[in-house]
């Protein structure tokens, strides 16, 4: 059997496509058009391609959006202050500071900055503790939320199903656990949680109907760890030196995608597979939190 490749890119361009439509439908109605402010601090390079990414996503779909780019030795009080102005400015719905921050600067302390109506990113405390409570007027995190949507949207059935998530990140695990394991539509599912102190992890990954790598480690879950028929979700980007590339490296994923994909009745790409979806949330966000400003 080989598996169904379940195609995160082509997803994500349809959603694309709706926000646009909706953003266009919020124009004409009501004058607003959704703002992004995206804020990096730093030169990290694979943070500078996400930025850049996420304005250009803005672009396509007629958002407004404002990139700020800061050096590495950016006070935390300035960056404090910025985003106090970003969240008092109302042509910006939503505010984005593109983690990890430097290391004199506390990350806690800026996600908590930020308005929980403008965190798009759907990290602060607010945010966090409403999806917990499985409330529906705030912003899921968007890598958890894209995996749900590509779930839901590629028809597969989540309720009662046993879902193995390898990696408990406060940004992609943890919140994908409490997502799926919601009494909801799209979730419903008996979820397992594993990470690096999990024991005998092989035996447990098999157990998984459906199984979700977030690990960042290149190409970890090997075809004998899936149950046949199980469904494989990649989140992981590892970049591995590739001289034959350009660029001196290949992004692989954290699953064997050529081994597993041969056990696996769908699974994701990488790249092509949940890096799409998560900037289709954000805009999905952005979009929702424009919206909330409707009077
Ligand atoms: P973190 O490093 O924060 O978390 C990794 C998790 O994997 C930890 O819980 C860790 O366990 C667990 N882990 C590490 N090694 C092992 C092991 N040998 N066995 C079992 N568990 C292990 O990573 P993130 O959650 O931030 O990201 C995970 C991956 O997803 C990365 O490759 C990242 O680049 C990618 N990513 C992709 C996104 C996208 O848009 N597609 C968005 C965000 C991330 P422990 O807690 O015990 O240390």
């Amino acid at each position: 059997m080989t598996a169904r490749i379940l195609d995160g890119k082509a997803l994500a361009q349809t959603i694309q496509e709706e926000i646009a439509r909706a953003a266009r439908e919020l124009k004409e109605k009501h004058n607003i058009t959704p703002g992004l402010a995206t804020i990096l601090v730093g030169d990290d390079p694979a943070s500078h391609i996400y930025v850049k990414n996420k304005g250009r996503a803005c672009e396509k779909v007629g958002f407004f959006s404002k990139s700020i780019i800061l050096p590495q030795i950016t006070s935390q009080q300035y960056l404090t202050e910025l985003i106090g102005e970003l969240n008092a400015n109302p042509a910006i719905h939503g505010i984005l500071v593109q983690l990890p921050l430097p290391q004199h600067i506390d990350e806690n302390s800026i996600i908590n900055a930020v308005h929980p109506e403008k965190d798009v990113d759907g990290f602060h405390p607010v945010n966090l503790g409403k999806m917990v409570l499985g409330r529906e007027d705030y912003f899921l995190p968007c890598t958890p939320f894209g995996i749900q949507m590509l779930l839901a949207r590629s028809g597969i059935e989540t309720q009662g199903r046993h879902v193995v998530i390898v990696g408990r990140s406060n940004t992609v695990g943890k919140p994908t656990a409490i997502i799926l394991m919601q009494k909801a539509a799209g979730a419903d599912a008996t979820v397992t949680v594993c990470h690096s102190r999990t024991k005998d992890l092989p035996a447990i990954i098999r157990q998984g109907d459906i199984v979700i790598a977030a690990i960042g480690r290149a190409e970890f879950i090997k075809a004998d760890m899936v149950k046949p028929g199980a469904v494989v979700i990649d989140v992981g980007i590892n970049r591995i030196e590739d001289f034959t590339k350009k660029s001196g490296y290949t992004i692989v994923g954290d699953v064997e995608f050529e081994k597993v994909k041969e056990v696996a009745s769908a699974i994701t790409p990488v790249p092509g597979g949940i890096g799409p979806m998560t900037i289709a949330m954000l805009l999905f966000n952005t979009l929702k939190a424009a919206k909330k400003t409707i009077i």
